[in-house]
């Protein structure tokens, strides 16, 4: 049986406990755990993009007066910290994984290169991309939307901290905020709503790659989702 290739991505901050630690080794086991349950129904392949705003973003840095290159850098390299947090929880709990860097580390990690990574994901392993798109000016959602595209991945599942899906309006501020269970990626970008940066976006509505907007705080959600479970929001 051929295997469903996806795409999770996790911000940063899924790996902090908001408060002293940015990077909260508690938070870390318990995603890899959920990783590790979607892994072990058998009949994905997984491939890991994890940001780094729990540590450093690079616009917020620019805009106290950093010049945004070398602050985006930073942020790129937080990215990578969070990436081998993440393999080692993974691997604790007996999945082998890569993680493959768009900056080279070669001491730490492999180099991301298409095929081998999907070299690696045929061969059972669980791939965590570090390090973004290697590029200032982009996120890491745009990673996720890129990577998904190159290696064949047609779904994101976008963990989300603590919302269970998109909105018509911010649900912490309107009461009346009201959840889409579907939209199309030109809803998302015609209305402006907040899923993805616009560039994300974009290469996702150009390359039918499909999303999931899910909260990661329920326990089981990722297993969810990746097994077909309708929660969230569907973008396609
Ligand atoms: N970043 C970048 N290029 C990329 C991906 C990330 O410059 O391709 C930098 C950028 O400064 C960003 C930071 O890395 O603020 C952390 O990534 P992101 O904000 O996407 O992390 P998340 O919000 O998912 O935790």
């Amino acid at each position: 049986m051929e295997k469903k290739r996806i795409i999770i991505k996790l911000s940063g901050e899924a790996l902090s406990n908001g408060n002293n630690k940015a990077i909260d080794p508690e938070k870390v086991r318990v995603i890899a755990k959920e990783v590790v349950d979607a892994y072990n129904l058998g009949g994905l392949e997984i491939g890991i993009i994890v940001g780094g705003g729990n540590i450093w973003r690079g616009k917020i840095a620019a805009e106290m007066g950093m010049e945004r290159s070398s602050a985006d850098y930073m942020g790129m390299i937080a990215t990578i910290l969070n990436a081998l947090a993440l393999q080692n929880a993974i691997e604790e709990l007996g999945v082998e994984t890569r993680t493959m860097t768009s900056l080279n580390i070669p001491q730490v990690a492999e180099p991301y290169i298409r095929r081998k990574a999907i070299s690696n994901l045929e061969k059972g392993r669980i791939v965590i991309f570090g390090g973004g798109t290697g590029n200032p000016y982009f996120s890491t959602d745009t990673t996720s939307a890129l990577r998904a595209a190159e290696i064949g991945a047609n779904i994101i599942l976008m963990a989300k901290n603590g919302t269970d899906g998109v909105y018509n309006k911010d649900p912490r501020k309107h009461k009346d905020a009201v959840k889409y269970d579907e939209l199309t990626h030109h809803e998302v970008l015609d209305q402006g709503l907040q899923v993805m940066d616009s560039t994300a976006s974009a290469l996702c509505k150009d390359n039918g790659i499909k999303i999931v907007v899910f909260d990661m705080n329920t326990k089981g959600n990722i297993k969810r989702v990746a097994s077909g479970e309708k929660i969230g929001t569907l973008i396609y």
